[in-house]
């Protein structure tokens, strides 16, 4: 096993953003790939997480016609008007398990200084539950 380097560091970034349809996906890639030039960091790895119940983070594809197809998805697995029990709560319980299904965080390898995502991969917040005024997602990149 390789020695660490004395040279570890721990980088965190704050994203807010603003959403403006119950169901929608916000590509945050430039601001991501902004956070790891940040940090320089050149090795390690990054999170990208969502601190929300009722927003997810997925890797994907950013094409008009594909981001309506993850909606439509999304609201076929998780229908807002189902019966569900949370909703004696409040009215969002399909966001909570669509949030549940689809997850909170990605993990992307850093290299040489560079976010390593495929061709196809942007990075978007799911907001499931919009519009909102604020949503915050937190970058964190370790590595030296
Ligand atoms: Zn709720």
């Amino acid at each position: 096993m390789e020695k660490p380097s004395n040279g570890f560091r721990v980088f965190v970034k704050e994203i807010y953003l603003s959403t403006k349809e119950r169901i929608e996906l916000v590509d945050i890639t430039n601001k991501v790939e902004e956070a790891v030039q940040e940090s320089r960091i050149r090795n390690g790895i990054c999170l990208v997480y969502a601190p929300h119940a009722t927003a997810a983070i997925i890797l994907n594809e950013h094409e008009k016609g594909l981001l309506s197809d993850i909606v439509k998805k999304i609201l076929e697995i998780a229908p807002p008007g189902a019966n569900y029990l949370h909703n004696r709560i409040d009215n969002n319980a399909h966001a909570h398990v669509a949030s549940s299904i689809i997850g909170s965080s990605a993990t992307l390898p850093v290299v040489n200084g560079e976010l390593v995502r495929g061709t196809w991969q942007n990075i978007f917040l799911v907001e499931l539950d919009g519009p909102r005024a604020s949503r915050r997602i937190i970058v964190e990149v370790l590595g030296e």
